[in-house]
């Protein structure tokens, strides 16, 4: 069933419920407070990195597996990356990259270090518009395909990782998902560093060191330039005493289909 025809049906529901238990007319507040709560209820789904509701999501891996997954937003960078690179080669780590597609072809070269290296490749869009989530279903696979073909231009194969511009999963992109030529698995966060916050170096450990464990997902950016603060220095701070923290405690950085899925199906 579409998801518009899921959020009108939900929705209906709410409102029989309350014609039911509350007298009628309904004063003025109980119909605003009825469209409040079913506008805030679809705004919990769209924004939860964890709800499954309106598009299925990946958000972290099982306990069982082999370290946890750091993965970069937004790069590459030609800055940035190659510093997030060298401090994950110090600890033999590995990640998975959201590549931005427009700054994949931008950097082909960055793109074929990260490959080099060892590291996961997904897609972040193409241009990661502030408007994406606001397109048609039609306009919106195309951008999405867009963003894969910039980076299969470049590596010869179509990353099947794609994590939406914010994670913000709307309703469209479900039907955008459906359209594309091949699959893809779409990927949140165990946790995030909201490191484009402008946020110093020890308030965005302090937000990830208690999902330092097996099967987790964390986000951080390599990349800038889309909103929020540009300074990447302490996103790069953060980062090294992430690594550090990690290789103390025997924890392996691996990519994002390096993890056990959680729920028995296989990661992308
Ligand atoms: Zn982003």
């Amino acid at each position: 069933m579409p998801p518009q025809i899921q959020i009108a049906l939900a929705t209906g529901c709410v409102i029989l419920a309350a014609w039911t238990v509350l007298p009628t007319p309904w004063p003025p507040m109980v119909s605003a407070a009825t469209v409040v709560l079913a506008f805030g209820w679809l705004t919990f789904h769209i924004v939860s990195p964890r709800s499954q509701w309106i598009v299925p999501t990946s958000w972290r891996g099982a306990p069982s597996s082999p370290g946890l997954a750091l993965t970069f937003d937004d790069g590459p960078d030609p800055e940035i990356t190659p510093r997030a690179l060298e401090l994950l080669r110090e600890h033999d780590a590995r990640a998975t990259f959201f590549l931005v597609g427009n700054r994949a072809s931008a950097y082909p070269d960055l793109v074929r270090r990260l490959i080099a290296a060892g590291h996961q490749i997904g897609s972040h869009s193409h241009r990661h518009a502030h408007s994406f989530h606001f397109l048609p279903a039609k306009a919106m696979a195309a951008e999405i395909e867009r963003g894969i073909d910039a980076i299969a231009a470049i590596t010869g194969e179509r990353p099947t990782a794609f994590r939406p511009p914010i994670g913000l999963r709307v309703p469209t992109l479900r039907q955008a998902l459906t359209r594309l030529r091949q699959p893809v698995r779409c990927w949140s966060w165990t946790a995030r560093g909201l490191d484009t916050l402008g946020r110093p170096a020890a308030a965005i450990v302090a937000r990830l060191r208690p999902h330092l464990v097996p099967g987790a997902i964390l986000t951080l950016h390599d990349g800038r330039g889309l909103g929020g603060s540009a300074d990447r220095t302490p996103t790069l701070a953060a980062l090294r005493e992430l690594l550090t923290t990690m290789s103390a405690r025997g924890l392996r950085s691996i990519r994002l289909d390096e993890l056990d899925p959680l729920d028995g199906t296989r990661s992308a």
